[in-house]
């Protein structure tokens, strides 16, 4: 045995490199780091490939392991070398994804010291880290002092929070669920019913409330369905604004909805994932008014705050049923002081062992300030005026909707021919050129390209570069 053991720690040695072979890692991974960031203004927004990705099969993990410049040479071709480039300001779909630096280097960080953020007693720094970046976000929203959370891995995660918080605060029991009906506009993003469903509530009806010609949720239509469904004996218990949609980003009259969800005794959760952090400037702040009005909401960091992919919030002011839908005590675990202050991350949601995963917003805010993060999305903003202007001003474009946030969704309209049919031509041909990179969607059953402005590199010029290149494909698809 004592032989054996002698063995197995030479080779499990192997796992935890000495400083000198750290040092060819670290310069291999900042070599690696510095020429993708270096290339970034003129690599591609998407790489479009047949099969992309696949030549990953011709690397299976091994047995015995591969040289590093050999790894890193894969992860260039395979991964970071196809589909779409989430650092790239050119990126202009879906909503686009940011990673600061800073961020990246927070994640990094808090994988190497690997603190634990669950639990107070094991990672007392953390959790408090965790909670100061919850209660400033709570506060720049408006909530009231004492609102917190939960740092999720996404905002889908964060409304499976939310939604569960929600049930645990009307009581609701399995035999209720069909008369628990939600609220929501026909422009919801699809994640609120796979969290109901993944919560368990398939059975409660969820009413899709028309919009305006603003495609935000009527609030006249919306009284009415609440007032229907009690007059049916049925159960007003959850109602889901978006305070930002993604496909055109509209918000819901959110004061409106306030009002209306206080005087039916419904829970109002606001889907802000794409939108709430614009509440950080001025003209998103008007923008989102009634916010602050809120029971619980949902923010995505790794949207509207350019932290790295993985980073949605759960925010709300009732902390009592939060901690009762998620906390729980076992034999294992040390039992919590009486007089414990800080709120414990496995108290409030399913996670268990979680990474300091605060560290990814917590590092750039400390870093570059909160000003910083203003400006940058004010600029956002602006752009989408901006941009919405010179499509005005295209000929042979409906323009859409004036945008509310930062989100465009727009018409070439052909002289002759379907005009669908165009624009997903003229989408397929930006696309496969990867110099931009938008998305397309349908209003009111017309398809529409999408220009979404909010990756951090996002400024003038790739705005400009895009509506240019739209146009002049335009005109040679014409
Ligand atoms: C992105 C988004 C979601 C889902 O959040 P994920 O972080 O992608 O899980 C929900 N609602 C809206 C409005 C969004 O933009």
């Amino acid at each position: 045995m004592p032989e054996r053991l002698k063995d197995l720690e030479t080779l499990s040695r192997g796992l935890d490199p000495g400083a000198e072979d750290r040092a060819a890692l670290w310069e291999a991974t900042r070599a690696y780091s510095e020429g993708f960031l270096g290339a970034l203004p003129e690599a591609p927004a998407f790489v479009l490939k047949d099969r992309p990705g696949s030549g990953l099969a011709d690397f299976p993990i091994s047995e015995a392991g591969r040289p590093f410049p050999q790894v890193l040479g894969t992860l260039a071709e395979h991964v970071d070398g196809v589909g779409a480039n989430g650092a790239s300001g050119r990126h202009l779909a879906f909503i686009p994804p940011s990673s600061l630096f800073a961020g990246a280097l927070g994640d990094l960080l808090a994988a190497i010291t690997n603190r634990y953020a669950a639990y107070f007693f094991a990672g007392p720094g953390a959790v408090r880290m965790e909670n100061q970046v919850l209660g400033w976000l709570a506060r720049e929203l408006g909530l009231p002092e004492g609102s917190s959370g939960n740092l999720a891995a996404g905002g889908s995660m964060a409304h499976l929070v939310g939604i569960c918080t929600a049930r645990e605060a009307a009581g609701l029991k399995a035999a209720d669920y069909p008369r628990a009906c939600v609220y929501l506009s026909d422009q919801a993003h699809h994640c609120l019913v796979k969290a109901l469903r993944v919560a368990g509530m398939c059975e409660a009806p969820v009413r899709e409330i028309p919009t305006d010609v603003d495609f935000r949720m009527r609030p006249e239509a919306l009284e009415a369905a609440i007032l229907a469904d009690l007059r049916a004996g049925l159960r007003p218990w959850l109602l889901v604004p978006t305070a930002g949609t993604t496909n055109t980003g509209a918000v819901d009259p959110l004061e409106a909805c306030a009002d209306l969800a206080g005087r039916h005794g419904l829970w109002l959760h606001t889907d802000g994932a794409y939108g709430a952090s614009f509440a950080l400037t001025g003209l998103g702040k008007a923008a989102l008014r009634g916010l602050e009005g809120s029971d619980s909401l949902v923010l995505d960091p790794h949207k509207g705050l350019f932290a790295p992919l993985g980073l949605g919030v759960l925010l709300t002011r009732h902390l009592e049923p939060l901690r009762k839908a998620h906390a729980f005590q076992a034999d294992y675990l040390p039992s919590p002081p009486e007089d414990l202050e800080e709120l414990s991350p496995s108290e409030t949601t399913l996670e268990f062992s979680k990474h300091a995963r605060a560290l990814r917003l917590w590092l750039p805010l400390q870093l570059h300030g909160v000003a910083a993060f203003r400006a940058a999305l004010e600029e956002k903003l602006l752009l989408a005026r901006y941009a919405h202007q010179r499509l005005q001003a295209m000929p042979g474009v409906d323009p859409g909707p004036v945008p509310q946030l930062s989100v465009l969704a727009f018409r070439f309209l052909p002289r002759a021919g379907d005009a669908d049919a165009f624009n997903q031509a003229l989408l397929q041909r930006l696309t496969a050129q990867g110099r931009v990179f938008l998305s397309g969607t349908k209003l009111n059953g017309a398809f529409h390209l999408r220009l979404a402005i909010l990756a951090a590199r996002t400024h003038k010029d790739q705005v400009d570069e895009a509506l240019e290149r739209l146009q002049s494909e335009a005109a040679k698809l014409a």
